[in-house]
Protein backbone atom coordinates (compact mmCIF):
# COMPACT_ATOMS: atom_id res chain seq x y z
CA UNK A 1 0.00 0.00 0.00
CA UNK A 2 1.92 2.90 -1.05
CA UNK A 3 1.68 5.87 -2.91
CA UNK A 4 3.70 9.02 -4.39
CA UNK A 5 4.14 12.10 -2.24
CA UNK A 6 5.39 15.37 -4.20
CA UNK A 7 8.85 15.46 -2.36
CA UNK A 8 9.32 11.81 -4.58
CA UNK A 9 9.15 9.54 -1.86
CA UNK A 10 6.99 6.58 -1.15
CA UNK A 11 4.20 7.35 1.18
CA UNK A 12 3.05 4.76 3.53
CA UNK A 13 -0.69 3.56 4.36
CA UNK A 14 -1.32 3.73 8.30
CA UNK A 15 -4.11 4.61 10.56
CA UNK A 16 -3.63 7.35 12.81
CA UNK A 17 -5.72 9.13 15.48
CA UNK A 18 -6.61 12.51 14.36
CA UNK A 19 -8.49 15.34 16.77
CA UNK A 20 -11.16 17.75 15.65
CA UNK A 21 -11.88 20.80 17.19
CA UNK A 22 -9.06 20.32 20.01
CA UNK A 23 -11.08 17.39 22.05
CA UNK A 24 -13.18 14.68 19.45
CA UNK A 25 -10.23 12.36 19.16
CA UNK A 26 -10.98 10.19 16.23
CA UNK A 27 -9.08 6.82 15.81
CA UNK A 28 -8.31 4.51 12.96
CA UNK A 29 -8.43 7.20 10.27
CA UNK A 30 -6.27 5.81 7.38
CA UNK A 31 -3.58 8.32 6.34
CA UNK A 32 -0.97 8.37 3.81
CA UNK A 33 2.37 9.58 5.85
CA UNK A 34 5.68 10.90 4.35
CA UNK A 35 8.45 9.41 6.31
CA UNK A 36 10.98 12.06 4.40
CA UNK A 37 9.05 15.65 4.55
CA UNK A 38 6.42 14.40 7.27
CA UNK A 39 3.41 15.42 4.80
CA UNK A 40 0.32 13.37 5.33
CA UNK A 41 -3.32 13.25 3.83
CA UNK A 42 -6.18 11.54 4.98
CA UNK A 43 -7.15 8.77 2.70
CA UNK A 44 -9.21 10.51 -0.56
CA UNK A 45 -11.49 7.35 -0.18
CA UNK A 46 -12.56 8.04 3.18
CA UNK A 47 -12.75 11.96 3.60
CA UNK A 48 -16.19 12.16 3.09
CA UNK A 49 -17.21 9.73 5.43
CA UNK A 50 -15.00 11.42 8.32
CA UNK A 51 -16.98 14.39 7.33
CA UNK A 52 -20.17 13.21 7.99
CA UNK A 53 -19.27 11.68 11.13
CA UNK A 54 -18.04 15.36 12.14
CA UNK A 55 -21.15 16.89 11.39
CA UNK A 56 -22.88 14.38 13.24
CA UNK A 57 -21.29 15.43 16.06
CA UNK A 58 -22.98 18.77 16.01
CA UNK A 59 -20.99 22.27 15.76
CA UNK A 60 -19.83 22.05 19.54
CA UNK A 61 -19.18 18.32 20.45
CA UNK A 62 -18.19 17.08 23.66
CA UNK A 63 -14.84 15.18 24.59
CA UNK A 64 -14.88 11.98 23.15
CA UNK A 65 -13.08 9.47 21.24
CA UNK A 66 -14.44 7.53 18.99
CA UNK A 67 -13.21 5.06 16.14
CA UNK A 68 -13.74 5.66 12.45
CA UNK A 69 -13.59 1.80 11.75
CA UNK A 70 -17.06 1.36 13.43
CA UNK A 71 -18.62 3.33 11.23
CA UNK A 72 -16.60 2.65 7.81
CA UNK A 73 -15.81 -0.55 6.24
CA UNK A 74 -12.55 0.42 4.72
CA UNK A 75 -11.12 1.44 7.90
CA UNK A 76 -12.36 -1.78 9.55
CA UNK A 77 -10.49 -3.64 7.00
CA UNK A 78 -7.32 -1.52 6.99
CA UNK A 79 -7.69 -1.71 11.20
CA UNK A 80 -8.13 -5.82 11.26
CA UNK A 81 -5.08 -6.20 8.64
CA UNK A 82 -2.64 -4.27 10.16
CA UNK A 83 -3.92 -5.96 13.45
CA UNK A 84 -3.18 -9.41 12.22
CA UNK A 85 0.08 -9.27 9.39
CA UNK A 86 1.54 -6.64 11.98
CA UNK A 87 3.85 -9.76 12.75
CA UNK A 88 3.96 -11.18 9.38
CA UNK A 89 7.03 -10.17 7.33
CA UNK A 90 6.49 -11.66 4.41
CA UNK A 91 2.69 -9.88 4.18
CA UNK A 92 1.75 -8.54 0.60
CA UNK A 93 -0.46 -5.59 1.92
CA UNK A 94 -1.47 -5.12 -1.47
CA UNK A 95 -3.25 -8.49 -2.57
CA UNK A 96 -3.77 -8.90 1.50
CA UNK A 97 -6.25 -5.99 1.20
CA UNK A 98 -7.73 -6.99 -2.31
CA UNK A 99 -8.79 -10.36 -0.85
CA UNK A 100 -9.93 -8.95 2.23
CA UNK A 101 -12.17 -6.13 0.84
CA UNK A 102 -13.13 -9.06 -2.05
CA UNK A 103 -14.37 -11.62 0.59
CA UNK A 104 -16.54 -8.60 2.68
CA UNK A 105 -17.83 -7.60 -0.42
CA UNK A 106 -19.05 -10.77 -1.21
CA UNK A 107 -20.66 -11.02 2.70
CA UNK A 108 -21.91 -8.08 2.31
CA UNK A 109 -24.09 -8.97 -0.96
CA UNK A 110 -24.92 -12.44 0.74
CA UNK A 111 -26.36 -10.27 3.70
CA UNK A 112 -28.08 -8.00 1.33
CA UNK A 113 -29.91 -10.60 -0.40
CA UNK A 114 -31.03 -12.13 2.80
CA UNK A 115 -32.21 -8.80 4.43
CA UNK A 116 -34.03 -8.32 1.19
CA UNK A 117 -35.92 -11.68 1.09
CA UNK A 118 -36.88 -10.79 4.39
CA UNK A 119 -37.94 -7.59 3.34
CA UNK A 120 -36.03 -5.54 5.78
CA UNK A 121 -35.22 -2.40 4.71
CA UNK A 122 -33.85 -0.77 7.16
CA UNK A 123 -31.22 -3.36 6.89
CA UNK A 124 -30.83 -3.26 3.39
CA UNK A 125 -30.06 0.44 3.31
CA UNK A 126 -27.06 -0.42 5.77
CA UNK A 127 -25.90 -2.99 4.15
CA UNK A 128 -25.64 -0.99 0.79
CA UNK A 129 -24.40 2.56 2.82
CA UNK A 130 -21.32 -0.42 3.55
CA UNK A 131 -20.76 -1.55 0.38
CA UNK A 132 -20.60 1.94 -1.06
CA UNK A 133 -17.91 2.72 1.81
CA UNK A 134 -15.97 -0.38 -0.40
CA UNK A 135 -16.77 0.11 -4.09
CA UNK A 136 -14.73 2.26 -6.24
CA UNK A 137 -11.82 1.72 -3.83
CA UNK A 138 -8.92 -0.41 -5.58
CA UNK A 139 -5.78 -0.46 -4.19
CA UNK A 140 -4.52 1.01 -7.54
CA UNK A 141 -6.39 4.31 -6.74
CA UNK A 142 -3.92 3.75 -3.49
CA UNK A 143 -0.35 4.00 -6.32
CA UNK A 144 -1.77 7.36 -7.93
CA UNK A 145 -0.99 10.25 -6.79
CA UNK A 146 -4.16 12.22 -7.24
CA UNK A 147 -3.48 15.45 -4.88
CA UNK A 148 -2.43 17.89 -8.13
ZN1 LIG B 1 7.41 13.63 1.18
Amino acid sequence: MHKQCQCGTTMGLELRKVIFAGKVEILHVPVFSCPSCFSSEVLQHVTKDIKELLQSLGDNPAARRISFARSNELAEIIRKLVLEEADNPNVDWQSSLEERMELRINLLLDLYRYARSLGDEDWMNDVEKKLTQLSGFTSKSVFTNTKN
